[in-house]
């Protein structure tokens, strides 16, 4: 017994490191072709996953299938092969395989170019099921054909699989080739693959083993064996994501970074026209202990909506690692963003006997190499204490000669290797990031579950509530002329539109008939979609109000423009030239137009509510009362006594609730987490997928559940194996999904 299990350990072991030559018909030309896909071992061609799937059980009568000539749509049909195939020349070195095949709704022409070695493949009276594009009589000189269609026998029990995996190539593979060796190196690999998850786990999230997984993902018996396949596999991918997310915190905790005690924090709020709010005051009273402990970098993310004072925090922040001795440094996403913080820090600390300095890409050139040696200067009395810029902070040659604290802004827009190249070069200083997105505190733990959390969760005094309605199509005419009055009384007007123009909603092109993605769709899975509604576009809806409003400026900004070009549309819309904007959601979130008094959302329901909650925030930053209406049809059976829609509650959360924390977690009850990773026209997302977690199979938009539960499982193991020193098919799991993850975090 105890002899059976060593033999199979070392089998699994030697079949996950068999270089891919192992495997029969594998030579060193093909091996390098997979090279190029990364694929080196045995284990690497089963991991080499379907990019999607021909859906070939589908099987049709000729007369039902689609006609070919005017579609891209492929069929299944299942045919008996009625003359023997004949082969012609049709050109020098052109040949032409012809032959005849019939079912019971028509004949048709089959033909394959250059191929007649399938001649022997076809067998006078014997059924094939063919797949491909079939073109109907009307369009083909009166009968049907099919161009060198895929073939299978059927075989004797008839069970053909209903799905047909297709694989990304690289140069010197076909598909043919890839599926043949996919096959032996899983008859290799499967039967000795060891699960590196423990049976509990796998129980308590109902996932199928992994061997199921690899054999359903690349060959589906059915739909649903797909569909679980998948599900485990994005768990994996998932739980190797938090895995790698916790050590990479501890490793952090372990190095080193200065105590930063000194803190005269009154000689800075001396200098302030307002007392801070309560919620301001803990969070830096929380920073405060952080800085003073030494050893430990403090790593802590600042939450508040707009508005709410989290400059100052920050400030508080800077000045404690000033006062120690220590410089500090601020990054933000954009220019205006930077230039606006420099604005108002340089006057705090400039004033408080500080040296600071802005670092732009459009920063000169002998400016940048000043500020350069002056980060680096060995006496205090030559040295810039505070650098505030862009990701133009992290080229090469900025070094702080006195790390003590690094500051970023809205972290998650910057790409994965500036939070990589940040984290290296912040090795000893201590982190504070900030964020105007509240998210709530479960998803919070899970996306920076490598930071502690402080909230602001106060407004300061006086702010005004913007009022919030919902209204829908019929309000069309009474919304134009509420416009036109903002607008005669020195308003201007936000209008949001879901998309830049009018697409089909989903793109097709693809040569797969349902990519990998699609695949819970189909089986049902996934959060139940609300009633789809027609879509407004900036491009279109702009044109409309243009007509509507007469001879009010209307302006259009979209995420397809130029960066310049929505510069300038900005600058007109700031300096009051255009007062009607149409966009999408690529509204700047510092940008601050204080007599801007009305947004207005189109297709509301399309929208996540934190995310209207923070285009409500745009408007009400001036005296004048200000309005945000969202408009959506999904308000209409209410008002016609039909009862309330799900989407139509969601958007009443938003006309009684002015507190970004309060909304998210009702949007999250509501609707779960899909709608903090959603994404929208511009590609930008709430929390962008981009940024930081790049997955293969996961999507954050539909596996955000599957993302707690991992995080969950991970923090459990971890907690008693903190290096996975005793899992080694852990750290194995750990280590494949990293190779294809530039992501580190720390
Ligand atoms: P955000 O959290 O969006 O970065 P800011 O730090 O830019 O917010 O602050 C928004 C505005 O509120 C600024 O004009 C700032 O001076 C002001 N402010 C910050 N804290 C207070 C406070 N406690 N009382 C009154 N105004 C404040
Ligand atoms: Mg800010």
């Amino acid at each position: 017994m105890e002899k059976t299990k060593a033999r199979t350990e070392i089998c699994a072991l030697d079949a996950s490191r068999l270089p891919v030559t192992a495997l029969p018909g594998v030579g060193p030309v093909r091996a390098k072709a997979y090279g190029r896909l990364g694929i080196e071992t045995v284990l690497d061609l089963a991991y080499h996953f379907p990019r999607g799937y021909e859906n070939r059980g589908d099987v049709k009568l000729l007369s039902d299938t689609p006609n070919g000539a005017k579609t891209p749509e492929r069929a299944a049909v299942i045919l008996t092969v009625g003359t023997e195939p004949k082969k012609t020349m049709i050109k020098r070195g052109m040949t032409l395989l012809r032959f005849r095949a019939y079912d019971e709704s028509g004949t048709a022409e089959i033909t394959y170019f250059n191929q007649n070695y399938l001649a022997d493949a076809f067998e006078l009276g014997r059924e094939y099921r063919f797949y491909g594009k079939v073109v109907h009589p009307e369009t083909a000189r009166g009968k049907y054909t099919l161009s060198s269609p895929a073939f299978e026998t059927i075989p004797e029990d008839r069970a053909l699989p209903p799905l047909y995996p297709v694989y990304p190539l690289s140069e010197g593979l076909s598909l043919s080739t890839v599926q043949r060796d996919i096959g032996n190196a899983l008859a290799r690999v499967l039967p000795t693959l060891e699960d590196p998850l423990p049976e509990t786990l796998l129980r308590e999230n109902r996932l199928c083993t992994l061997s199921f997984a690899i054999r359903n993902i690349q060959n589906p018996s059915d739909f649903s064996a797909l569909a679980a396949a998948k599900r485990r596999l994005i768990f994996d991918e998932l739980f190797a994501f938090s895995l790698t997310m916790a050590m990479g915190r501890a490793k952090r905790r372990r190095t080193g970074a200065p105590a930063l005690t000194a803190a005269p924090l009154e000689r800075l709020y001396a200098l302030l026209p307002y007392r801070l709010t309560g919620a301001q005051e803990r969070a830096i009273a929380e920073i405060r202990a952080d800085l003073s402990r030494g050893g430990t970098p403090m790593n802590r993310i600042l939450v508040g909506d707009v508005g709410s004072g989290k400059t100052i925090v920050a400030a508080a922040a800077i000045l404690i690692s000033l006062a120690s001795g220590k410089q500090a440094a601020l990054m933000a996403p954009t220019e205006i963003l930077a230039t606006q913080h420099y604005k108002e820090l340089s006057g705090y600390f400039e004033a408080l006997g500080f040296r600071v300095a802005l670092l732009t890409g459009s920063t000169p050139a002998s400016e940048k190499k000043k500020i350069r040696s002056g980060l680096a200067a060995e006496t205090s009395f030559d040295r810039i204490d505070l650098v505030v810029g862009t990701h133009a902070l992290l080229s090469d040659g900025v070094e702080l000669i006195a790390p003590g604290l690094v500051v970023t802004d809205e972290q998650h827009r910057f790409g994965v290797e500036q939070r990589a190249t940040l984290a290296r070069k912040s090795q000893n200083a201590h982190l504070l990031v900030m964020s105007a997105t509240p998210i709530p505190r479960s998803l919070a733990l899970v996306l920076y579950g490598d930071l502690d959390i402080s909230r602001i969760d106060e407004m300061p005094p006086g702010r005004q509530t913007v009022e919030t309605y919902t209204v829908d199509e019929r309000y069309r005419e009474r919304l134009n002329r509420f416009i036109l009055k903002q607008i005669t009384h020195g308003g201007q007007v936000y209008v949001v539109c879901p998309s830049i123009e009018e697409t089909a909603e989903r793109d097709g092109g693809e040569d797969a008939d349902l990519s990998l993605s699609d695949v819970s769709e189909l089986c049902g899975e996934g959060a139940p979609k609300e009633k789809a509604y027609p879509l407004k576009s900036a491009v279109k809806h702009a044109e409309t109000l243009r007509e509507a409003l007469g001879d009010v400026p209307v302006a259009l900004m979209h995420g397809k423009m130029k960066p310049k070009e929505k510069d300038a549309v900005m600058a007109d819309f700031v300096s009051g030239k255009t007062k009607v904007l149409v966009s999408t959601t690529v509204i700047e979130v510092g940008v601050n137009v204080p007599s801007a008094t009305l947004m207005i959302v189109e297709n509301a329901e399309r929208f996540g509510l934190s995310q209207l909650h923070q285009l409500r925030g745009r408007v009400g930053r001036g005296k004048a009362q200000s309005y945000c209406i969202l408009v959506s049809e999904a308000g209409r059976g209410v008002s016609e006594g039909c009862g309330g829609s799900l989407s139509y509650e969601r958007l009443r959360v938003l006309c009684e609730n002015h507190d970004g924390f309060a909304i998210a977690e009702k949007d999250l009850a509501n609707r779960g987490p899909g709608d903090f990773f959603g994404r929208n026209p511009d590609g930008d997302a709430t929390i962008r997928q981009s940024g930081g977690l790049r997955f293969r199979l996961a999507d954050l938009a539909t596996d955000a559940e599957l993302l707690t539960a991992a995080a969950t499982s991970a923090k459990r193991i971890l907690d008693s194996d903190p290096t996975l020193e005793r899992n080694p098919a852990l750290r194995a799991l750990v280590s494949r999904y990293r190779e294809n993850d530039a992501e580190t975090n720390n």
